[in-house]
């Protein structure tokens, strides 16, 4: 795509509204924006997939730059080093064919709308089946954690105003989420942004901020009902139902890690993100909020547990104390990419000889894995590695089959 339009757009030396095309992107998100590309580069320079030269500053350690595709409007801050090695095995995903999720809605199940008390939300507008992929967010800005610390104020600032300016909308999607007004100065609007609304995601082993414009406005709740995933080889971020949603329900996700007690977990939301949670559990009532923490204790002890006893050899007994750990994160809507975590009990069921049980466990994660879109490298390898435990479970299961079917000749 991009290389047929660049010839088609550099040709035209005329106004910026002119080479405005318009380029529809390749699954559902609220986005149906214009292109406008201003320094385009060419597609055969050695940048692809990047859209624009880079814009660098010189910091003392290393330069950090601004690398963007507008396309898919995304722009990245990081060291050339960075660039050029981790973040380069991912430039194949950013071209189309395009990440997309199977078990998504072809139209978008929500609508963002005003919340009492919180601003924006966003609202289902239809019954959202649980494991269903609700959106799909490319990262407008993924910012190297590190990078403020070794450049001054005024070159950050210089950073996020190239970053954002050169997306696909000029930037107008970044500037409309909400700032808290941290940073006193009118010029750090950008800045405030950034701190604002993003996640912390990791790229090639190194922490990023990663902001993403619909994934932001979707509320925080310490019992959400839909989770995030990041995906490092596409650089979106998808939003699953963690459990059926009904119509006109808010979906919310969690800010906060995965666990957390109440008053850790209220300090952490309003230091990191500077608000004070009113979600239905910090409203709920203390014997309420009791239960939930020693739910939540009891899941950090249980996951402790089921590994102990495995390796111990008691296996009906790490099973048992497994099958009571999904139980309570089911309660406490802990719900999240728990892939890994049904392996343990697939392994221990086959080990006790629960053939059936193993297999549902397995292709649950099989489920999982490829349910979250193209999986990277490790991913890849661990689909072939669950695709032969599969076939190894269905050959047992075929043999007992044949034992009992021998035993009833008899
Ligand atoms: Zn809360």
């Amino acid at each position: 795509m991009l290389s047929l339009l660049l010839p088609l757009l550099l040709s035209h030396p005329t106004t910026a509204s002119e080479i405005c095309t318009p380029y529809p992107p390749p699954y559902p998100t609220s986005q149906n924006l214009t292109t406008c590309l201003d320094s385009l580069i060419s597609s055969s320079t050695p940048l692809t997939p990047w859209t624009h030269l880079p814009h660098c500053i010189y910091a003392d350690q290393s330069p950090h730059c601004v690398y963007t595709n507008a396309f898919h409007s995304i722009s990245i801050i990081t060291t050339p080093d960075e660039a050029s090695t981790s973040l380069n095995l991912l430039s194949h995903s950013i071209n189309p064919p395009f990440f997309a999720p199977k078990k998504i809605y072809p139209i978008k199940p929500y609508k963002v709308v005003s919340i009492p008390g919180k601003g924006k939300g966003a609202v289902a507008t239809r019954r959202i089946q649980k494991g269903m992929a609700i959106l799909v967010d490319t990262a407008s800005i993924l910012a190297q954690a590190e990078y403020p610390a070794d450049v001054t104020r005024e070159e950050v600032q210089d950073l996020m105003g190239a970053a954002v300016g050169r997306l696909r909308d000029g930037g107008e999607g970044v500037r409309a989420l909400s700032r808290k007004g941290r940073s006193e100065e009118e010029d750090d609007e950008l800045e405030d942004i950034l701190l604002n609304n993003s996640f912390a995601v990791v790229l090639g082993g190194k922490n990023y901020m990663g902001l993403f414009v619909d994934v932001a406005r979707f509320n925080h709740d310490c019992r959400p009902n839909a989770f995030i995933h990041f995906s490092e080889t596409t650089f979106a971020m998808t939003i699953w139902a963690a459990k059926d949603i009904e119509e006109g329900e808010e979906i919310t996700i969690t800010y906060s890690a995965a666990g957390m007690l109440t008053e850790e977990r209220q300090q952490t939301l309003e230091k990191v993100w500077g608000f004070k949670c009113k979600c239905s559990l910090c409203t709920a009532s203390p014997s309420i909020q009791a239960k939930s923490d020693s739910n939540r204790k009891e899941i950090r002890h249980l996951q402790d547990q089921v590994g102990q006893l495995a390796q111990k050899g008691k296996y009906h007994e790490a099973l048992k104390s497994a099958e009571r750990m999904f139980e309570l994160i089911e309660t406490e809507g802990l719900t999240d990419q728990m892939g890994d975590m049904y392996e343990v009990p697939a392994r221990l069921y086959y080990l006790v000889g629960n053939l059936e049980k193993a297999l549902e466990y397995t292709l649950k994660v099989q489920n999982e894995l490829q349910g979250y879109g193209v999986p990277g490298k490790f991913g890849m390898e661990k689909l072939r590695m669950l695709d032969g435990f599969i076939k190894k479970i269905e050959r047992g299961l075929k043999r007992k089959r044949k034992a009992k079917e021998g035993r009833g000749k008899k």
